[in-house]
């Protein structure tokens, strides 16, 4: 490999570094991604395509949510097609009657920051909008502006949109080391040699902190494993996706033990997705029958009907996880010229495009749309000495 520079080196060709390239690119920036696979070989292959608003908690992230979804509908919204862009819609189910109570105050607290959501205060009035659902439930919240992509095909687009504004992309060219000097970040090494870059991106998902430690630097970013079983083909029955409220909490939560709660959806090829799980297991990427059947079992309090479908797959992967639930986001302040776009956990689609216009805004000089503050990659050592 000839020696290398680029304004931008961006590690990692998952979401997160696709767009990252496109909005770098975009902006004018000189880029090189740096992939140890291929693309979307890590957890953007694994995983579902859902942006979601409805399950946020109030705060920097739902801020955060707020903004990517207006990037991937107003600055993205030609190549809605390319990634399959769909807004489908989101049903929250209480699944008892003390539930609906804190949906309700949730659905509140939404409507006002200008979240559109309507409450369904009974199992008729979420039946009619998904006639399976299992009418001994409660109440439910629908959400319309919740929406997917296809989390593979956005990656390759994205890096695609990239290329075509420049940027070089090499695969299974894993980063050994960060280059540094003087105090700052210039580079990374690589087994063909180093490519300089006036900015160093670690966009390496789960791995991040990993790549993070190459240059000396503890990030808290950890694997949290989920499943996802994939059923038979039927004619679509559940149109929405469709989870209980429990989801929401087991989202917030930090317990590293396994937590199940159901995320039901059908897709346009007939199949349902059941979701989800979460534990933190490292990187142990074994089958878990027991994952699988909570997973199964809590699909069918939803949508009891689903009991009667055969599994075709099921496949998992590693959210990458903080332990504040905040992404990390920004130019790390303990080695300039290093910056990170990671921690984004189970919402690393949802939030990578606008992730990534934020961190061109930065990397060019300008203020970004919204403050990267609270998101900042060194807060955790303040964290640990208290
Ligand atoms: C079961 C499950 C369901 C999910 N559902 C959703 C959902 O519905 N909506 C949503 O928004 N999010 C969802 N997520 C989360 C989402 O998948 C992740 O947040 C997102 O894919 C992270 O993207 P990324 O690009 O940061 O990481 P990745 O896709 O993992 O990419 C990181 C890349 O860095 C590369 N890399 C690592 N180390 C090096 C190195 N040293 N040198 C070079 N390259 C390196 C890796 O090979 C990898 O390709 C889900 C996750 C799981 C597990």
């Amino acid at each position: 490999m000839s020696a290398r520079s680029a304004d931008v080196v961006v590690i990692g060709a998952g979401v997160m570094g696709a767009a990252t390239a496109y909005f770098a690119a975009a902006a004018g920036l000189s880029v090189v991604v740096v992939e140890r696979g291929g693309i979307a070989s890590g957890t953007s292959s694994r995983c579902e395509g859902n942006l979601l608003v409805s399950d946020k908690e109030l705060g920097p992230e739902l801020e955060l949510t707020l903004y990517s979804q207006r990037v991937w509908r107003e600055d993205l919204a030609e190549h809605g097609d390319a990634w399959e862009f769909e807004t489908k819609g989101g049903i929250i189910v209480a699944e008892d009657a003390a539930t609906t109570a804190s949906l309700e105050k949730l659905a509140a607290h939404q409507r006002s920051l200008g979240i559109e959501v309507e409450l369904l205060d009974d199992m008729d009035a979420v039946r009619e909008l998904e006639p399976y659902a299992n009418p001994a439930l409660s109440s439910g919240a629908f959400y319309p502006g919740d929406a997917q992509v296809q989390p593979i095909l956005a990656t390759h687009h994205l890096l695609r949109l990239a290329r075509e504004r420049g940027a070089e992309v090499l695969l299974r060219t894993p980063v050994e080391a960060i280059v540094t000097r003087g105090g700052r970040a210039v580079g990374v090494q690589t087994p063909q040699g180093v490519i300089s870059g006036g900015a160093v991106v670690n966009c390496a998902g789960p791995w991040a902190g990993d790549v993070a430690e190459l240059a000396g630097l503890e990030l808290p970013v950890l694997p949290r494993r989920g499943f996802v079983l994939v059923t038979e083909p039927v004619p679509v029955t559940i149109h929405h996706k469709v989870y209980s409220a429990g989801y929401v909490g087991d989202v917030a939560s930090s317990d590293a033990g396994l937590q199940v709660s159901p995320v039901v959806e059908g897709t346009p090829s007939g199949t349902v997705l059941l979701g989800s799980s979460r534990e933190r297991v490292g990187f142990d990427a074994s089958f878990s029958r027991e994952a699988v059947a909570r997973i199964a079992q809590a699909a069918v309090r939803l949508f009891p009907a689903l009991a009667d479908l055969s599994l075709l797959r099921t496949y998992s992967g590693f959210r990458p996880y903080c332990p504040d639930h905040l992404p990390v986001i920004g130019e790390d302040a303990r080695l300039p010229g290093l910056w990170h776009a990671a921690g984004q956990e189970g919402a690393g689609i949802g939030l990578s495009v606008g992730i990534a216009k934020l961190l061109a805004q930065a990397l060019t000089g300008g203020e970004p749309d919204m403050s990267l503050a609270p998101f900042r990659p060194h807060r955790f050592e303040r964290m640990s000495a208290a």
